[in-house]
């Protein structure tokens, strides 16, 4: 990592790390004891990550990053909340990181459980997952409306399109949520990138860019 990373090069080399992984030539980097010692007097991560708790989404291995590397945030279909906005802007203000990374994924179930929901014969869920999944309802409505031919449904509900929908949303939502972010992104000292991953290939898709590009 370069001494003073900046948000295209701080994702250009979580792409290169993401690429290592699909590839199945993983580095491992930054993961001895050495690294462990010299992180004992403090951290200074280069990203901030937001994604879904799903246990294939681990965050370090699918980006081949080490120990120190990313402040991580997750939850259960990453939904925005006052918690997750503290810890973010915790990772932009005093740790300085110039990257949020927001990353959902396909066959999430927390989408899914959103899209479940519309349906009206849909069995009520225990209230605190409810309220976790609720954020998710809007972005299955919309693509749910969309696909309507004639007022009706005309074929199963397209979960990733829901899923892209949501992440759009999550990033919006930050946006809209907190100054201190907007703000940093307007400087030009962060970059936010949306991005979905696929479970089956191991790859990061970058769907939303700000501050950044996902050019090769
Ligand atoms: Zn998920």
């Amino acid at each position: 990592m370069t001494e003073n990373p900046t948000p295209q090069s701080v994702w250009d080399e979580m792409r290169r790390g993401n690429a290592r992984f699909v590839s199945g030539e993983p580095r491992h980097p930054r993961q001895d004891v050495d690294r462990r010692n010299e992180l004992a007097a403090g951290q200074r991560p280069t990203a901030a990550l937001f994604g879904c708790s799903d246990s294939r989404l681990a965050a370090e291995i699918i980006f081949d990053e080490g120990l120190g590397d990313l402040f991580v945030v997750r939850n259960a279909g990453q939904v925005i909340s006052d918690s997750v906005i503290g810890s973010l802007e915790y990772a932009v203000a005093v740790l300085e990181v110039p990257l949020i990374v927001v990353l959902g994924h396909d066959a999430c179930g927390a989408v899914n459980a959103a899209i479940e929901s519309t349906r009206l014969d849909a069995p009520a869920l225990p209230a605190l997952i409810w309220r976790q999944i609720a954020p998710i309802v809007p972005a299955a409505r919309r693509v749910i409306r969309g696909s309507l031919v004639d007022g009706m449904p005309s074929a199963p509900v397209d979960a990733e399109a829901v899923g892209r929908e949501h992440l759009r949303d999550t990033v919006a939502t930050l946006l809209h949520s907190s100054e201190l972010i907007s703000n940093a992104v307007a400087e030009g000292r962060l970059g936010i990138v949306g991005a979905n991953y696929r479970l089956a290939e191991g790859t990061a898709v970058p769907s939303i860019s700000l501050g950044v590009t996902s050019d090769a």
